[in-house]
């Protein structure tokens, strides 16, 4: 598992919880993420589709291209601070670590 951490002090796996912190949705996450997904589908209308409503699926697949790629560098920022921010704590010596400790 890509975020699993070991405790530095005796090396067994530690516990987290998130703190709750309402700039993040992982709503908006999916749907950032899904942008990508809705301009290849509009790429693909594109090259499939009639050519009198061609300009508008590829217009569409650029807004969705750019949006998306405007939006990702903050929902990437916004999940690394999460993870900075995630508290951990070693369920056999009790130690308490911030994610920044530990990275
Ligand atoms: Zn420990």
């Amino acid at each position: 598992m890509r975020d699993a951490r070991h405790c530095p002090a005796c090396g067994s796996l530690l516990h987290f919880e998130d703190p709750s912190d309402p700039s993040f949705s992982a709503l908006r996450f999916v749907a950032v993420d899904l942008l990508r997904w809705a301009a290849l589908a509009l790429l693909l209308a594109f090259l499939w589709a009639p050519s009198e409503v061609r300009e508008w699926y590829a217009a569409l697949a650029f807004v969705a291209f750019a949006a998306w790629l405007y939006l990702r560098p903050r929902q990437r920022a916004q999940a690394a601070r999460l993870l900075a921010h995630r508290r951990y704590r070693c369920p056999r010596c009790q130690r308490e670590y911030a994610g920044g400790d530990l990275a």
